[in-house]
């Protein structure tokens, strides 16, 4: 095949790709607002959610995210998005599980973050609401799973929700539009580095 016959194949070829997206694209023509899950035990859930915050800023629309489990104030995302207007910013945890070692304590803290989640969940004008972490208030029943779902599914319908942590539950799986596990090749932490600014926080 000489260069000239091997343009023309590739030519043709791109030819019927552009054919098959062209239709896919015409396809989704929905709007609607979108749960994206964002599970696994990779690194990525919680600085991918923050792309989206980016994202939607960007687009001048409202945000907010609540950071439930988190305790720590000291994070570059949240030292930069709370200062961006339209974005709303919650640290709402009490720390980790094994650190508060008191379980009345993290429902109550539970309780009290879910109740900032719902009245944003409640709001229209919230075009994009973050739950980082809320997979593990589910996991250890610190909070109504279906309640939580049933929430979730009645959220106005134009707003979009991303909810991160690891082992997202088959039932908001079901009911989630997007969902990507993020799988764990390698981690610097096993090599010993700790967290570091810009990467990890
Ligand atoms: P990130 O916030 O970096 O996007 P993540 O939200 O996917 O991470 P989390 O389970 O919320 O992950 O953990 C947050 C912190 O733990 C981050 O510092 C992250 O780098 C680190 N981390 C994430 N996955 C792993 C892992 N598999 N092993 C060790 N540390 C991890
Ligand atoms: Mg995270």
């Amino acid at each position: 095949m000489n260069e000239h016959e091997q343009e023309a194949r590739h030519k043709a070829r791109m030819a019927r790709k552009k054919a098959l997206i062209d239709a896919a694209i015409a396809r989704a023509d929905q709007e609607k607002g979108l749960l994206v899950v964002l599970t696994g035990n990779g690194k990525g859930k919680s600085s991918s959610a923050f792309g989206m915050v980016a994202r939607a800023l960007g687009h001048g629309m409202k945000v907010g995210v609540c950071q439930f489990i988190k305790s720590r104030t000291d994070t570059g995302e949240e030292a930069f998005f709370s200062r961006q207007p339209g974005c709303e910013w919650h640290v709402l945890g009490e720390g980790f599980t094994w650190d508060t070692q008191d379980r009345a304590r993290d429902i109550a803290a539970a309780e009290r973050g879910w109740a900032i989640a719902e009245r944003m969940l409640s709001d229209p004008s919230y075009q994009l609401v973050v739950l980082d972490e809320l997979t593990y208030l589910l996991s250890y029943h610190y909070l109504d799973s279906d309640r939580v779902l049933d929430t979730l599914a009645h959220r106005p319908e134009m707003q979009h929700v991303v909810v991160t942590g690891r082992g997202a539950s088959e039932a908001l799986i079901e009911l989630a539009d997007t969902v990507t596990e993020m799988r764990d090749v390698k981690h610097a932490y096993r090599a010993g580095i700790k967290a570091q600014a810009g990467i990890d926080l």
